[in-house]
């Protein structure tokens, strides 16, 4: 079996592929670990995370198991160097954003989830399959991390009551929480810093945005990793309805991360530019130099917000 994350992967995705992982090779599969990227450095204290990559052993697999993937472009190289095997083994994506497209072979989205791991736990304990305390901690993690430490809207009773068990199997909540949360590099609070320097209001104060440029990174010694979770802070600010943080991974490459205040759904613009995600937090990947993408992208946000023309930048 393959158990695949998305790429440029955040806790969940990761959180549910490695809990996946130890809950299967628990049960004596033989288990690959597949992702575009390798681990990121904050995720590195996570169980089996040495093993996750783009490469894939030469076999007869015979399930590919995805996780918190709405899209199967999300897989980046492991889809495209493997189309072949994608469109012979049967796939299953567990996943919870509502712009799931339903691509799997079979699909099991829950959009009520608050993360990917909740969903992953309950199939486990549903099925009998044991729960380790490996698994447990990286099913924490997905959860810890994609509920916005136990903020965000979509957290339920199901998922406080998901987050309890695995505690009690004893997976470490304060660890998870250093780890993820409150440790940073020196080079990301120095680049976190540069992203809010930058920060903009549109004129009718209805929108805000950032822009953080490859030379923006260099010049703070910072890895484009080091951007993660930057946004989340932003969505605090009180007044705007939505920020768009753009993030120049490359040459005509621009992340953008969007995040609404309110109930404005941050899907709308990411999905006319080929993203997804949630209502509150979405995201695409525009293939623009920087500044086409940022005026493209901010038409769109103007528009979502009802301002009466985009700001010129
Ligand atoms: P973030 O801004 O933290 O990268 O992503 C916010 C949410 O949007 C996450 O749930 C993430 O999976 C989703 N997302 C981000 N970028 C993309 C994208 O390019 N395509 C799709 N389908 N979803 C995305
Ligand atoms: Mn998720």
């Amino acid at each position: 079996m393959i158990v695949c994350a998305h790429v440029n992967p955040d806790g969940d995705t990761l959180g549910s592929m490695l809990g996946m992982y130890h809950i299967l090779t628990g049960a004596g599969k033989q288990v690959e670990r597949a992702c575009n990227n390798t681990t990121p450095p904050q995720f590195e204290f996570l169980p089996g995370h040495e093993g996750v990559g783009p490469n894939l052993a030469e076999r007869e697999w015979d399930l590919i198991i995805c996780h918190d993937a709405s899209d199967i472009k999300r897989f980046g190289s492991v889809y495209e160097d493997h189309k072949d095997l994608f469109e012979r083994v049967p796939s299953i994506c567990i996943d919870h954003h509502v712009t799931n497209s339903g691509w799997a072979t079979c699909n099991v989205i829950d959009t009520t989830a608050a993360a990917t791991a909740e969903m992953v736990y309950y199939f486990a304990r549903d099925l009998g399959f044991p729960i380790g305390v490996e698994a447990a901690t990286c099913l924490l993690t997905g959860i810890f991390t994609d509920s916005g430490s136990f903020q965000f809207q979509a957290v339920s009773p199901r998922t406080l009551r998901a987050a309890a068990d695995l505690v009690e199997i004893g997976a470490p909540l304060p660890r998870i929480a250093h780890e993820t949360w409150r440790k940073k590099t020196f080079a990301s609070v120095r680049i976190w810093g540069a992203a809010f320097s930058d920060l903009k209001l549109s004129d009718d104060g209805r929108y805000c945005w950032s822009t953080v440029t490859q030379e923006m990174l260099r010049d703070n010694a910072a890895s484009f990793n080091e951007l993660e979770g930057a946004v989340s802070h932003m969505s605090g600010i009180d007044g705007p309805r939505i920020v768009a943080l753009f993030k120049e991974a490359g040459r005509d490459e621009i992340d953008v991360s969007f995040r609404s205040m309110d109930d404005t759904d941050c899907t709308v613009v990411a999905t006319k530019f080929g993203g997804g995600g949630h209502k509150k937090a979405a995201g695409c990947t525009v293939r623009k130099p920087l500044s086409y993408a940022v005026t493209d992208v901010l038409a769109e946000v103007a528009k979502l917000v009802g301002s009466a023309e985009a700001v010129a930048v």
